[in-house]
């Protein structure tokens, strides 16, 4: 079994939060902090998430609860953090959560990456909310020692938050923008092409495009020795391995299988995705 499937958290519960920093970071995104118990924090890890049970508002009553990455730990102990672009019902719900508000979390869910010591530099290619999901592995590599080649993908310099996706990690970092046409896949292709040629590379984690994941597999075609991961973002509801509706296709060498990515995932090896389901 390879060892992306590393077994999911053992103790999967709901928890009882409290909000103790809830600000926004960006006209789009919000920063929440909860804090939780120790050993709930403690045993988190970089790509995991949680449930997020959203609070009714405006008349809303949102049912299902919604997956957040974990964007970090701390810094006092027993506390959760993440970072949410408030799009829909939920999440709009959620940003009216105030200090001090009581907050239901189920997890953590998921598996984490594959991040070896011997690793000398990984390659991070976030977008969106990748950048949330991929935070807490920059932190993990950098406290390991090991360097870290960054491209941040947004659609304007404005919408970068390159600030919230190091958090005093040292890397050597490459912005590309939808407004300068520098994030096309093209330009995209010949950079990171670029970059591996320069430096030798362990491994690439992406998360939050769908494009960059597809040229990613692409361009790891040619880099054999190379681990590939992403964190794949798939609509899901109980979060747990129950309902099956985050399942999609996989393909390891040959062998096709349709896996959760609530409860194998949300990591995965960038070569098993299967980019289109041709039916019929
Ligand atoms: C493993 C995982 C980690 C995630 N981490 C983050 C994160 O760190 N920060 C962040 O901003 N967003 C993250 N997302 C996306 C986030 O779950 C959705 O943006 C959120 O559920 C939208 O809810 P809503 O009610 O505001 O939107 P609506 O569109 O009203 O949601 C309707 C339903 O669709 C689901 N849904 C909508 N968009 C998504 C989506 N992109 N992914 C999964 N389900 C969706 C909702 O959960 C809800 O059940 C993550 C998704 C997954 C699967």
């Amino acid at each position: 079994m390879p060892d992306c499937f590393q077994r999911n958290a053992e103790h999967v519960a709901s928890h009882r939060c409290t909000v103790l920093e809830h600000r926004w970071v960006n006209d789009r995104y919000k920063y929440l902090r909860l804090s939780s118990n120790a050993e709930l924090a403690r045993m988190t890890r970089p790509g995991q998430f949680y449930q997020l049970k959203c609070p009714s508002a405006a008349g809303q009553h949102p049912f299902l609860l919604r997956p957040m990455s974990v964007y970090g730990v701390g810094p006092e102990a027993g506390t959760i953090e993440f970072l949410y672009n408030v799009t829909g019902a939920g999440t709009r719900a959620l940003a009216t959560l105030g200090i001090g508000d009581a907050m239901e979390i189920v997890g953590p869910l998921g598996n984490t990456f594959v991040l070896r010591p011997e690793f000398e530099r990984i390659l991070v290619v976030a977008r969106g909310v990748g950048l949330a999901t991929m935070a807490p592995l920059l932190k993990a590599a950098a406290q390991a020692g090991i360097a870290i080649t960054a491209i941040m993908s947004a659609r304007a310099p404005k919408d970068l938050m390159r600030d919230e996706f190091l958090r005093g990690a040292e890397a050597d970092v490459h912005c590309v923008f939808d407004s300068d046409d520098s994030s096309s896949v093209s330009n995209v292709d010949t950079l990171v092409r670029r970059l591996l040629a320069e430096q030798h590379h362990d491994a690439i984690y992406t998360c939050g495009s769908h494009r960059l994941l597809m040229l990613l597999q692409k361009v790891l075609q040619d880099h054999p020795p190379i681990l590939g991961e992403v964190a794949m973002e798939q609509r899901m509801a109980c979060g747990m391995g129950v309902c099956l509706s985050c399942v999609r296709l996989f393909d390891d060498a040959g062998d096709k299988q349709f896996l959760r990515v609530c409860r194998e995932g949300p990591v995965f090896p960038i070569r098993h995705v299967v980019g289109e389901v041709e039916f019929g």
